[in-house]
């Protein structure tokens, strides 16, 4: 199996890098695209979409409402309350990353994964032409596989990076495709074009489709949900993130992300649009190390998502 090397680049200096200490689960396979040209990765399979309890309860209180409301016109209010009330639990819904009132939410690894004691590493918002290169570079000397959450604009912009996570033996995930900050307030149609446009210039980038998405804060609304199902898609929040885009300090970032680290978390940093420590590093460029080093000081594992996690 051709294992593309790259050449390492320099380590910060303030980096305590000790490497292959986290041994990874990922095969040595380290590029999903075989000699044949095909990509041998299972795609994620099309789903029936299965209504939440909220979602079906909502059908219940809209029908409810117009039906009272036409045969006692008095109790009007009443049936506008009710829908008031059932809009704002879907809003709420909506705003909890890892739950999953409206539709399931992988925010921890399936229990088969816990019992091998393996939690996954998730990057975000890449690709990024500075950080994703040295991300990689980091995994590489780490022997860690990881799953990158991918901007479609920027895999279209940055071509050659998106292609290069997957030579490096990770894997590609879909996270929009403009990374709107409003993505959460798109109707049903645009969320599809994010979807559609994202599998797309991901599948031609590299020649594998991915199976999980992640929304954009993790913040969605009723729509999202249907539209997975269509796309083969499933939706992943994590277990802990620790908040690299805001905070410059990489202690705190690497604390939030392995204080009291169990197996089965799933953990979330960025490569893109990480904010920069006081001397200007990256802030995910000083966290990764002490993150993995915690993974491996406390007996665990990594691997990708797709590795673990199976479609039914
Ligand atoms: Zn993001």
């Amino acid at each position: 199996m051709e294992h593309r090397l790259s050449i390492p680049s320099e380590p910060e200096p303030q980096l305590e890098v000790q490497p292959e200490r986290v041994k990874s689960e990922s095969p040595p396979q380290r590029n999903c695209t075989q000699p044949d040209g095909v990509c041998h990765r299972i795609d994620g399979a099309l789903r029936p979409w299965r209504p939440s309890s909220l979602i079906r309860s909502s059908y219940i209180v809209h029908l409810g409402a117009v039906v009272a409301s036409v045969a006692s016109p008095g109790v009007w209010p009443w049936a506008v309350a009710a829908v008031a009330v059932n809009h704002l639990l879907l809003t709420i819904g909506g705003l909890f990353p890892k739950g999953s009132w409206l539709g399931p939410n992988l925010s921890r690894l399936p229990s088969a994964a816990r019992e091998e004691g393996v939690v996954a590493i998730t990057l975000d918002d890449g690709p990024d032409p500075e950080v994703t290169p040295r991300v990689l570079d980091l995994l590489d000397r780490y022997r860690v596989a990881a799953s990158f959450f991918c901007v479609g604009t920027r895999a279209a912009r940055y071509p050659d990076i998106g292609r290069e996570i997957v030579l490096r033996g990770h894997a590609v995930e879909n996270h929009t495709y403009h990374h709107h900050r409003r993505f959460a307030l798109l109707g049903p149609a645009a969320i599809r074009r994010e979807l559609a446009e994202t599998q797309a210039v991901l599948t031609g980038l590299t020649g594998c489709r991915p199976r999980f998405f992640r929304a954009v804060a993790g913040l969605r609304n009723p729509f999202l949900e249907p539209a997975l199902c269509r796309s083969g898609l499933r939706l992943v929040s994590w277990t802990r993130r620790g908040f690299d885009t805001l905070d410059p300090n990489p202690r705190r970032v690497a604390a939030r992300l392995t204080k009291g680290l169990r197996a089965g978390d799933i953990l979330v940093a960025h490569d893109g649009n990480s904010v920069r420590t006081p001397s200007g590093v990256p802030v995910v460029l000083e966290a990764l190390p002490r993150i993995l080093d915690s993974v491996a000081e406390v007996g665990l594992r990594t691997a990708r998502l797709d590795a673990l996690i199976r479609d039914p």
